[in-house]
């Protein structure tokens, strides 16, 4: 592509002058332009590039405009682009079909929405209906969804004004390095984390909860990899009282952890599964629940009161299908497991030793957080501004970081190179330096 700094400072200007953007004050705003990516990279009109270390929301697992995709969306464009969810559609059918590929024994069904709120929305929904239960149980440190029940399910946000809100309980969940438990070793935190829920579950009485909803790993609210025993501990709570598990795979889901779900390997067997984000990358929104049979079965001849216009659009559909294929021949998964185990764990543990900023690096496959803290002793959350200085100076360092609070989630597309990582601890390691 031709550099063109007129088109960069255009697209700029018309963002300014006419887009409401998410989650912020809208003065103080000074989006970056990205006009074109290919892979792991992002560039501007102007000719500047960035390494994508964020995946942009943490969604394109398949990096940046994989050929075969793009090529499927075309295609599919030519052929049909729209159509109601009332009929059958071979794309829509094949999507659904590799999806459940991938789930537990016992899941045969999926719902499409246009991303993961109304997935998680709709996962409620069925959850209410098929146990004629009203409460839903989820973790303070979270994050669901920003539509009326996902945005009250998420703990960390859940103080927005929302008339819907009815019926939400929180928890503390496990979280060794800030433990709300007192806890000391992974089994003890696991252990405690595990009463105190069952204790919640008691106290806000077992016979009114329709659901847990937990997501795998929690992502945006840190990276907060379970400790072994604990999903497994949820879900024998869970049949203990009848209630069922939602595990909200929309940010970890689809290779992000080196697994198809987070939730492989924890021997745990959810009920309801909410998707979104890398089961196609985000190239055209999608998302959805997927159901096990027992729970679709209570809408045999029930009706399912809920639907979306756009449910299982074609384009969505068809760009699924191909980025499903292409991270199974490609072994995309794969290279982000042995990544995340052999280049990104090891460089952000030497990392770690070299700036006493770090606090705790944690994660696994793409999925990998750094905390950052003004003290060890104390674990004081690096301030606000130095974390908002931190943010510019990686980025005008060529890299594309994904913030959060006091902590840098070092999540790249699942397709990242060993080199790719070495440029990017390069760029951390000078700019916390220069911290
Ligand atoms: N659940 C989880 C775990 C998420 O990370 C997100 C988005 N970050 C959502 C739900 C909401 O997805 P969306 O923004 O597509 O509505």
């Amino acid at each position: 592509m031709t550099a063109d700094p007129e088109l960069d400072r255009l697209a700029y200007d018309l963002d300014r002058a006419h887009v409401f953007h998410s989650w912020s004050a809208q003065a103080a705003l000074d989006p970056l332009v990205i006009a074109g990516g290919r892979g792991t990279r992002v560039w501007d009109h102007a000719g500047r590039s960035y390494l994508d270390f964020s995946s942009q929301l943490v969604n394109v697992n398949i990096g940046h405009q994989h050929p075969a995709v793009v090529d499927a969306i075309r295609e599919q464009a030519a052929q049909l682009t729209t159509i109601a969810p009332s009929t059958a559609n071979l794309a829509r059918g094949q999507a659904a079909e590799r999806i459940v590929a991938r789930a537990p024994e016992g899941f045969s069904k999926v719902f499409f929405t246009n991303g993961g709120a109304d997935a998680v929305e709709n996962a409620i929904r069925m959850a209410r209906l098929h146990t004629g239960r009203d409460k839903v149980l989820s973790r303070y440190r979270s994050y669901h969804g920003n539509t009326g029940a996902a945005i009250v399910a998420t703990g960390d946000w859940r103080r927005i004004p929302n008339e819907f809100a009815r019926g939400h309980v929180h928890f503390f969940g496990p979280y060794l390095y800030r433990s709300e438990f007192w806890a000391t070793t992974p089994e003890e935190e696991c252990a405690r984390a595990l009463h105190h829920l069952e204790r919640v579950v008691q106290a806000e009485g077992p016979t009114g909860i329709a659901a847990i909803i937990l997501e795998s790993i929690p992502g945006t609210a840190g990276v907060l990899l379970p400790p072994p025993g604990y999903l497994a501990g949820v879900r024998a709570i869970c049949d203990r009282y009848g209630i069922l598990l939602i595990l909200d795979e929309v940010m970890a889901g689809f290779g992000r952890t080196g697994r198809w779900f987070a939730f492989d390997g924890h021997d745990v067997v959810p009920d309801l599964i909410t998707f979104a984000k890398g089961v196609n990358s985000g190239y055209v929104p999608i998302g959805g629940v997927i159901i096990s049979d027992p729970i679709a079965a209570t809408f045999d001849e029930r009706v399912f009161p809920g639907g979306l216009t756009y449910s299982g659009h074609p384009l969505a559909a068809a760009s699924v299908i191909a980025t499903l294929d292409a991270m199974e021949s490609e072994g995309i998964v794969e290279n982000a497991r042995r990544v995340g185990a052999e280049v990104i764990g090891p460089a952000l543990a030497g990392l770690a030793e070299r700036h006493r900023a770090i606090g705790e690096v944690r994660g696994e496959g793409v999925f990998w957080a750094l905390e950052l803290i003004a003290d060890r002793e104390t674990r004081e959350p690096l301030p606000a501004a130095a974390m908002g200085a931190l943010k510019k100076d990686l980025v005008a360092r060529g890299l594309l970081p994904f913030v959060q609070d006091n902590r840098i989630h070092v999540v790249p597309p699942c397709v990242v190179t060993d080199d790719d990582v070495a440029e990017a601890v390069s760029i951390y390691d000078a700019a916390l330096g220069a911290l």
